[in-house]
């Protein structure tokens, strides 16, 4: 789904294409609807599924769209750590950049000079602090905090801030706001304690659950760092190497999977494609023929990634480097189901190791990077932390790719 789907300002569509997002996430998927209408929200959900931009644009959103009091507190997000503050206003930085949005982080340490600067800029209202409980509190016994007006509240990694014992801190900070206000509380896990929290503070949340389920211990996975004009030969080399008896190759274009089958095929090599663009009884059949085994390399978009079961894939191949850190564990998913073993290895171009790095994060651990042979020529270093960084880096250049005209 692309951002422009959600209705959101202008302004607040530059700074997303700014940080390098096109693709909203699953999270961001399922819980920016129910935000923007109104609900409060339950999202289990943890670091590396793009959960802070999850609760941050539709915010933004609103603050933009909807009449707000600028020397008031608006927004309260509170969090477990100083480095998650930070992390969170880069964030905000990044995505409110071209909006009159103003933000505050305030997360303790530091010297006198950094409390009185978040003094002065809580005194002065900011539309979104963001804290960590102890600090907050420092301020708000100073009694200069205006939190009358604030009409949001995220809890994020609600159950790190439980198990550092904060309950009764954010109990604190949650007394000094309006009742009437929307809350949406972030947790990687939902114990009962959670729950509980929950009860207290949410009403009639709308629940969402991005459980990122780990790939199966059997799946060895595998990865070629390759130009993009070396990855048709080595997928050919790959094929070439042991007796694969049923291959899934992913694209993430249908122009790819187009591209990729017709060299296949010219290289007499067993491949069919299936994509939207395929007539639904061709679909079927080509389905059908690799289901049976008579066909033995299909080559698909991510149409195939999710729900459909077929056995003994023996290797999934991901040409390109997926979208997300879930397309990634359905796709290679399809291999080593019940009690098979299997193999996914996938290519990653240059320009793809950002991505690529932050499904490893998601994944907990670096995938194994094989060699790529020698015939192949020179391949691309690996980059260290090639993550796309948004924040002042989006420049003064004006980016207006998702604008409809
Ligand atoms: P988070 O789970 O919020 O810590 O986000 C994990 C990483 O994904 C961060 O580096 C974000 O900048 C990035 N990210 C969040 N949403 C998107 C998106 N829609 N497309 C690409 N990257 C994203």
């Amino acid at each position: 789904m692309h951002f422009y789907d959600f209705g959101f300002d202008d302004d607040l569509l530059d700074g997303i294409d700014s940080m390098g997002y096109e693709y909203a996430t699953p999270v961001q998927e399922q819980v920016i609807p129910p935000i923007l209408a109104g609900r409060d929200v339950i999202a289990a959900a943890q670091t590396g599924t793009g959960k802070t931009a999850a609760f941050l644009l539709p915010v933004i959103q609103k603050l933009i769209s909807e009449p707000h009091d600028k020397h008031k507190v608006n927004c309260v997000i509170i969090v477990p750590t100083r480095e998650l503050a930070v992390q969170i206003s880069q964030t905000l930085e990044g995505l409110s950049y071209y909006t009159a949005i103003s933000s505050i982080a305030v997360y303790g340490g530091g010297d006198g000079n950094l409390f009185a600067m978040e003094k002065k800029a809580l005194t002065k209202g900011a539309d979104i602090v963001i804290c960590t409980p102890g600090r907050m509190i420092a301020h708000l016994k100073m009694n200069y905090v205006q939190m009358d007006a604030v009409r949001y509240l995220v809890l994020d990694e609600a159950d790190r801030m439980l198990d550092m014992g904060f309950y009764e801190d954010i109990m604190q900070i949650v007394a000094t706001m309006p009742k009437q206000r929307q809350n949406l509380l972030f947790s990687a896990t939902m114990p009962p304690a959670i729950r509980k929290l929950a009860n207290t503070i949410l009403h009639n949340p709308a629940e969402v659950n991005i459980a990122v389920s780990k790939p199966a211990e059997k799946i060895k996975q595998g990865a070629y760092l390759v130009y993009d004009e070396q990855k048709i030969p080595l997928v050919k080399y790959v094929l070439g190497q042991k007796q694969f008896s049923s291959v899934l190759v992913f694209c993430s274009s249908k122009q790819s999977v187009k591209r990729l089958t017709g060299d296949l095929k010219r290289a007499k090599l067993p491949a069919e494609q299936i994509h939207s663009d395929l007539e639904q009884n061709e679909r079927e059949q080509v389905l059908l023929d690799f289901k049976s085994k008579k066909l033995k390399i299909l080559v698909a978009t991510d149409i195939l990634s999710r729900g459909i079961d077929i056995e003994d894939i023996d290797l999934v191949i991901n040409y390109d480097v997926p979208h997300d850190g879930e397309d990634y564990i359905h796709r290679i998913g399809r291999t080593a189901r019940a009690a098979s073993e299997g193999t996914a290895i996938t290519f990653i171009s240059d320009k793809e190791q950002g991505r690529f790095q932050k499904i490893e994060k998601l994944l907990g651990r670096p995938v194994d990077k094989l060699p790529v042979p020698e015939q192949f020529g020179p391949t691309p270093a690996i980059r260290e932390g090639s993550e796309r960084r948004g924040g002042s880096g989006g420049g003064k250049k004006r980016y207006n790719k998702f604008k409809r005209k």
